[in-house]
């Protein structure tokens, strides 16, 4: 089989199992953070096991991209720089800078990550950089790559700042949860993950391509069902936690 010809079979499965996972994680939570929970085998400490589940993504994403024919296009270089941006955070600052970095992580979750992460990261590069239609200097300019650019900077400043506050709820060393306040809390118990689902819809848009489309998919499939969970975690452990707050779509869900 020619990579022209398996790579709609891979993108297709893919996609079906985003929906079998979005499906899956309603009824079964990912057993990591305040979910952990006995009985899913042998476990990393979060810290490492997080540089083991995100750092496939940025060195497949940039592998490919060194190999692609349109690595030198100008659209290519900002949708890598967009990609990278976001894994550098996640791979490589985000790790060290959490506190609870005890707090085990399975391997089966660690392993089932990474195998996403070279998935999802040669499906998308592979079709930016070598298989589909390349992006040139045109492609900045084009509403699609602006609009879904813009969407993706707002994403990922809100999780950023998300992130930070979670952060601060913790002195180091400290593995306690609190109630969080302050920013899009107000509204929402986890606009880290709605932060994350609004960046990679941008991504979509941006890149212009189902393989981000499938990646926005799987997105939604891994942080809308937790953010339900958490929310009811906090509802269930503060007996005065805000009653406005939703999950993590404001007034909505
Ligand atoms: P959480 O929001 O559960 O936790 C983020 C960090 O904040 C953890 O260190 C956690 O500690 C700490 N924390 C969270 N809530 C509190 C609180 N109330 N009080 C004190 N500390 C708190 O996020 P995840 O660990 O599930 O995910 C981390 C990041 O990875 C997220 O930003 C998410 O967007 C991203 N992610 C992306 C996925 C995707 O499909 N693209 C899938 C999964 C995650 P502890 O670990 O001890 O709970």
């Amino acid at each position: 089989m020619t990579e022209a010809a398996f790579y709609p079979w891979l993108l297709g499965t893919w996609a079906a199992l985003g929906a079998v996972t979005l499906a899956t994680l309603f009824f079964v939570t990912a057993p990591y953070g305040r979910h952990a929970r006995q009985g899913w085998g042998p476990s990393l400490p979060a810290a490492v096991g997080w540089i083991a589940m995100e750092l496939p993504a940025p060195l497949v994403f940039f592998a490919i991209w060194t190999v692609g024919r349109w690595r030198g296009l100008p659209g290519s270089v900002a949708l890598l720089l967009l990609w990278e941006s976001h894994y550098v955070y996640r791979a490589f600052v985000f790790p060290w800078l959490r506190r609870g970095a005890a707090r085990p992580v399975p391997l089966g979750i660690v392993f089932s990550a990474a195998f996403f992460n070279v998935v999802n990261g040669y499906l998308n590069a592979r079709w930016l950089f070598h298989l589909g239609p390349g992006r040139d200097a045109g492609w900045l300019g084009d509403p699609r790559f602006l609009l879904g650019a813009a969407l993706f900077a707002v994403g990922f400043a809100v999780h950023v700042n998300a992130d930070s506050t979670l952060r601060n709820l913790r002195a180091p060393g400290e593995t306690s949860y609190r109630v969080p306040h302050g920013g899009l809390f107000r509204w929402v118990s986890c606009p880290n993950y709605l932060g994350e689902i609004v960046e990679w819809i941008g991504w979509a848009i941006a890149s212009g391509s189902l393989a981000g489309a499938s990646f926005a998919f799987w997105t939604v499939g891994n942080l809308l069902p937790r953010a339900r969970s958490h929310h009811r975690w906090y509802r269930s452990t503060f007996p005065d936690y805000p009653r406005e707050r939703k999950a993590i779509l404001p007034l909505v869900f």
